[in-house]
């Protein structure tokens, strides 16, 4: 993919988001007006003010100046009402304002500066991303016999071991959860630790042995999953499939969860949840890495998903320690 190919698809990505929200929004609207009493009435008679304003300045105009000051008036008045009603109601004050996901940009990829229009940060970021998730296009090539143990120091850690003994030990454990497979110990696998422990190299092998061995696989980043989950669910019909072969596939490799942007839609990771659910349900095998410890977790993602990935019978959790290897 060149350059100009991932800022045509960014550029995309944002028309579509801003597509998605909108709808988002009506549905949110829909919903707050049929189960909230008062508030139909209320944004009603917001949504008339202009007409209705229009028509007094065009009946009067000597008066219209001051009409619209009224109407501006009215306006914020009505507002408040909204939002008192609503939180009220139990909802955020902010439940009819657009879910934005970037507040710089308002999701449009761009900012105005003095200095005229520019790209904003988040656009830098995806147009990256989608270079960089093509690069490893990727999960493909590694082997466990690529691992060298003479790059990773051997300093000692707490515990009694060295950063080179315990990344032996847990490379060991991915080789035998593809050996035993599909009897392993357990069949979620959850690898952790900093930035450039190896983490992704070992996913890259497990999904190449489990390839080797003719076995399912898919390998994800998270940044792609987050997208699929997306698509699935706000252009339900066409994008199913590919959520269900995320469901349904024997062996699924998720990496560097955590990295994607943070989902304003508290449906999306919903999705989340249905999908570790639905493939602890079906015993099918899970690996994650993420650069997440506990406690980022638990501020990340919501009590439900936290509780997917917290049950200890399913999941094994290998964390790995010590000093970033592409520095070493
Ligand atoms: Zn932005």
């Amino acid at each position: 993919m060149t350059r100009q190919e991932a800022e045509r698809q960014a550029q995309e990505y944002y028309k579509q988001r801003r597509l998605e929200s909108d709808r988002e929004l009506m549905r949110r609207e829909r919903r707050a007006r049929s189960e909230i009493s008062g508030l139909d009435e209320l944004m009603s008679k917001r949504a008339s003010l202009p007409v209705s304003a229009l028509r007094a300045a065009m009946a009067n105009p000597d008066r219209a100046r001051e009409i619209s000051l009224e109407m501006r008036e009215k306006g914020l008045e009505l507002n408040r009402k909204i939002r008192e009603t609503l939180l009220h109601a139990g909802y955020p004050e902010n439940y009819l304002s657009p879910a934005y996901e970037c507040a710089a940009c308002k999701d449009t990829g761009f900012t105005e500066t003095e200095s005229g229009v520019k790209p904003c940060a988040c656009f830098e970021k995806r147009v990256n991303a989608l270079l960089s998730s093509e690069k490893n296009d990727c999960f493909t090539g590694a082997c466990f016999e690529d691992f060298k143990s003479d790059f990773v120091p051997d300093k000692p850690l707490d515990g009694g071991v060295t950063q080179r003994m315990l990344t032996e030990r847990i490379r060991d454990a991915c080789i035998d959860y593809v050996k035993t497979y599909p009897d392993t110990l357990y069949r979620g696998m959850i690898l952790s630790g900093n930035a450039g422990l190896g983490k992704t190299f070992l996913l890259s092998c497990l999904y190449n042995e489990f390839r080797k061995k003719g076995i399912g696989a898919v390998a994800i980043s998270s940044f792609e999953l987050m997208e699929k989950i997306r698509t699935a669910y706000f252009h339900q019909d066409d994008a199913k499939e590919a959520f269900e072969e995320l469901e349904s596939t024997p062996v699924l490799l998720i990496d560097d969860l955590g990295s994607e942007p943070i989902m304003r839609t508290i449906s999306l990771e919903e999705y989340l949840c249905v999908l570790l659910n639905e493939r602890m349900n079906r015993k099918l095998h899970t690996v994650i890495t993420t650069n997440l410890t506990p406690a980022q977790f638990k501020d990340r993602y919501s009590e439900r998903v936290m509780s997917r990935l917290a049950d200890k019978r399913y999941w094994d959790h290998l964390r790995l320690r010590g000093d970033d290897l592409r520095r070493a």
